[in-house]
């Protein structure tokens, strides 16, 4: 019944110059969520609103399910549109609307007219009470209820007029695009696609790398960090992810370097090599799935100890999280499944046994010292050799 959705967004921060701004993110972002969609859509912005229209047959369910992953949306608003052609009309219309939407008129209603056209020959009170006479002439089921109806009974006067009931909540947030981009450390496990998702939730744009170690990581665990990628990118819109070559660098370390130290170095040249791919594309901060005590190497002295190389900010958005709140955010969004595969990711494999709780920068930098003679060159090579893949949403 319904061939438009009127889509409601928060009014914080986007008053003023920005506005535009944001409204064409938001735009393009509903766009990117309806491409894979089953129908076709023309979407427009309007006075401070955006509609989308339905051209011909469309799935509902989808078209509810993708937008319910753009962020920016407050509310979708399944609307009737009608032409304006007097009072008489208007009334059937709405009569016509709640017979469709309510079969059983078992309900309370309260009529919410708004004229954002001034010059409509009535005013919002006298259409309320007008057209709740009419109704309630017509179904004598139904009664009012003006604190709290069953259905609230919006009326929107503008070019069209606008008939609506419901407003189906969608994510929240900015939309991507509106708030720079930002470098997300993207490995196979639960945490750092909540974490890239909780970040895009600002409105910021992901890109990601991602560090293997062949033969130590299979094909597979590549490939499921490709389509991990691909879930967040329903969110995200298109990922660049940047696939490094790691084994050479973590061979080395493992060498030269105290076992106990390896994860903790390890994520330094990780952390230096995802900061040279940001400065090269854009990236304003890093992006990582730490959360603190989770693990050896996020106690807050290893977090130091990690942090201490990068020179941009690195947004832990995890960081106060327990792992059952994340795992809740990852079933929500739907990685959780894909994250649990039992595929190895490079850290497992070189993991000590006792590994440092409480890494000292100082004695870390000393165990450094024993790769200088050929860490600068590795990297370089494994920043040369890194594949770019554009990950789209499926
Ligand atoms: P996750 O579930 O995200 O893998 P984790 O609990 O396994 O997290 P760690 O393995 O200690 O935690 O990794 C901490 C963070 O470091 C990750 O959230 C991720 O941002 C980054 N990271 C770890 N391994 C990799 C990797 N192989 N490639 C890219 N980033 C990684
Ligand atoms: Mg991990």
């Amino acid at each position: 019944m319904f061939k438009a959705f009127l889509i409601k967004y928060g009014e914080i921060g986007i008053k003023g110059k920005n506005r535009h701004l944001f409204e064409d993110a938001l735009v393009h972002q509903i766009k990117y969520a309806l491409k894979p969609v089953d129908g076709e859509f023309s979407i427009t912005k309007e006075q401070g609103r955006i509609y989308i229209e339905t051209l011909g047959d469309y799935d509902y369910e989808e078209t509810m399910e993708s937008l319910q992953r753009v962020f920016g949306i407050v509310g979708i608003c399944p609307v009737v549109q009608v032409e304006d052609e007097g009072f008489d009309k208007l009334a059937q219309d709405v009569i016509d609307y709640l017979n469709k939407r309510y079969p059983d008129k078992n309900k309370t209603f309260k009529v919410n007219a708004r004229r954002a056209r001034k010059n409509y020959p009535m005013t919002s009170m006298e259409l309320n009470a007008a057209l709740g006479e009419k109704i309630l002439d017509a179904f004598p089921e139904i009664s009012v209820d003006v604190h709290n109806p069953d259905i609230m009974l919006n009326i929107e006067i503008r070019g069209k007029i606008n008939i609506y009931s419901e407003i189906i909540p969608g994510p929240g947030g900015m939309p991507v695009g509106t708030n720079g981009k930002g470098m997300l450390l993207l490995s196979g496990g639960i945490d750092s696609p909540v974490a890239g998702y909780m970040v895009a939730k600002r409105g910021v744009k992901i890109d990601a790398v991602y560090f293997h170690a062949p033969p130590y990581t299979s094909e597979r665990a590549k490939q499921k960090v490709i389509d991990l990628a691909k879930i967040v990118a329903r969110y995200t819109g298109p990922i660049y992810l940047k696939v490094v070559n790691f084994t050479d660098i973590q061979l080395y370390i493992y060498e030269k370097c105290p076992h106990e130290e390896l994860t903790i170095i390890m994520r330094r040249y990780m952390m230096k090599i995802a900061e040279h791919f940001a400065k090269e594309t854009g990236s304003l901060g890093l992006i990582t799935g730490e959360s603190i005590g989770q693990v050896a190497s996020q106690t807050m002295h290893s977090l130091a100890a990690t942090n201490e190389v990068c020179t941009m900010p690195v947004y832990r958005p995890l960081i106060g999280f327990d792992k059952q709140e994340i795992i809740e955010v990852s079933e929500k969004i739907g990685t959780y499944e894909t994250s649990i595969l039992p595929f190895e990711d490079c850290c497992t494999i070189f993991v000590a046994k006792h590994p440092v709780t409480k890494p000292n920068i100082n004695i870390i930098k000393r165990s450094e010292q024993k790769l200088e003679e050929k860490i600068d060159e590795m990297m370089k090579e494994a920043i040369e050799t890194a594949e770019t893949i554009v990950v789209e949403a499926e």
